[in-house]
């Protein structure tokens, strides 16, 4: 069936003009503030303390209304402080909010960026290993990322699950299939959620494994680095597209999926 074709022509007229005008609207009254802003950033001034140094003007419920003015001002006095960075500042550190309610939104990501930041870099707040074997036992060229588990769903169920799901609880080690290089370490990478992807050459055959839904700061490898057949890599988790504890392992040669249960069977040692 083709698209349907028939609509009111003026839908799209009250549409657009109804848009017009509220971006008219809007670009009047944020105008003074927009110019400050744009001030600080043609200057290349502007640094990550711009934003602190604004937040206590944003203040609490109790500090009353913040008119247009009074945001100007204070955000003319937060960019007074001149930084001595080389680079440009980001698209984040740049004032750009235009109303309370959206400097309370940016101080809440930029909060949360700054959470995101200490936790992937202190080692403290990792779930512990204490206890863990750091290397899987055996001697193969490939081992199973995991030493316990429930075999679960594979790939090719039709409906596009290209690994194998192997359940275990959340705080099972997952280790190295195979020594390579990492070639992606993200606390979030789509559905994967926690990940690592490792690249092998096994004999000459360029093997690349995945490793999906581990428990977010348990990675123990980043981008870049090489790791050994076996090396404690993670911890099974629940991150991403995933509804339970487990494990999604992929294998892939030459960007194909392959199923990883009898690759394993017939490889690891
Ligand atoms: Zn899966």
């Amino acid at each position: 069936m083709p698209e349907t074709t028939i609509e009111p022509t003026s839908t799209p007229r009250t549409t657009t003009a109804s848009r017009t005008s509220e971006r008219s609207r809007s670009a009047a009254f944020v105008r003074p503030v927009r110019a400050v802003a744009t001030l600080g950033a043609v200057g290349a001034l502007v640094a990550a303390i711009a934003l602190p140094a604004f937040a206590s003007a944003a203040g609490p419920a109790d500090a009353g209304p913040v008119t247009t003015e009074q945001l100007a001002a204070d955000n003319a006095q937060s960019i007074v402080v001149a930084s001595e960075a080389t680079q440009a500042p980001s698209a984040r550190e740049q004032f750009t909010a235009t109303t309370p309610d959206e400097i309370e939104k940016q101080k809440a990501e930029a909060a949360a960026a700054a959470r995101a930041a200490a936790a992937a870099t202190t080692v403290s707040s990792r779930p512990s290993i204490a206890g863990l074997a750091l290397v899987a036992p055996g001697s193969g060229a490939v081992r199973y990322p995991l030493t316990s588990f429930t075999p679960g769903e594979g790939p090719g169920s039709g409906r596009g699950h290209e690994g194998w799901d192997m359940i275990a609880p959340e705080g099972t080690p997952i280790y190295a299939a195979a020594a390579g290089t990492v070639t992606a370490s993200a606390e979030s990478i789509g559905g994967y959620g926690v990940s690592i992807m490792i690249m092998s050459d096994l004999n000459g055959t360029m093997v690349e494994t995945r490793y999906a839904h581990m428990v977010y700061g348990s990675r123990m490898v980043e981008a870049g680095d090489q790791v050994q057949a076996g090396q404690l890599i993670g911890l099974v988790g629940n991150t991403g597209n995933s509804y339970g504890s487990h494990l999604h392992f992929e294998v892939r040669i030459g960007g194909s999926v392959l199923d990883p249960e009898p690759w394993l069977a017939a490889n690891a040692g």
